[in-house]
Order: structure tokens, then sequence, then C-alpha cells
């Protein structure tokens, strides 16, 4: 698998990717490529979310 960084940020709006979004504050982590749009929950790295509260 291959993951350029640079293109993964300026792919949140492209069909058929899956997106990471930080469950605690909403804020779109990353984007993966997946089969189909997915939306995959995760913490972010703001200190407030990453202690999980
Ligand atoms: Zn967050």
């Amino acid at each position: 698998m291959m993951v350029s960084d640079s293109k993964t940020l300026q792919a949140v709006r492209t069909p058929d990717l899956g997106v990471v979004l930080c469950k605690s504050c909403g804020t779109v982590i990353t984007t993966i490529p997946t089969n189909g749009v997915k939306k995959i929950h995760g913490l972010c790295s703001d200190p407030a979310c990453a202690s999980g509260k």
C-alpha cells in the first residue's frame, strides 16, 4: 500500500475515501483509500481528545 500524505489531505472531498474523524471534536484527522465512502472514528492529536474525555 502506498500513501501520499500531501494527496490524502486534499482528497477529503473525493468519493471512495474513508474519512477518519475525531469522535471527540469531529475534526477530520486523515483520509484513507477504501472501497467506497466510509467514516471511521478515532481521536485527533488534541490533548483534550487524546485523553479520551
Ligand atoms: Zn479531537
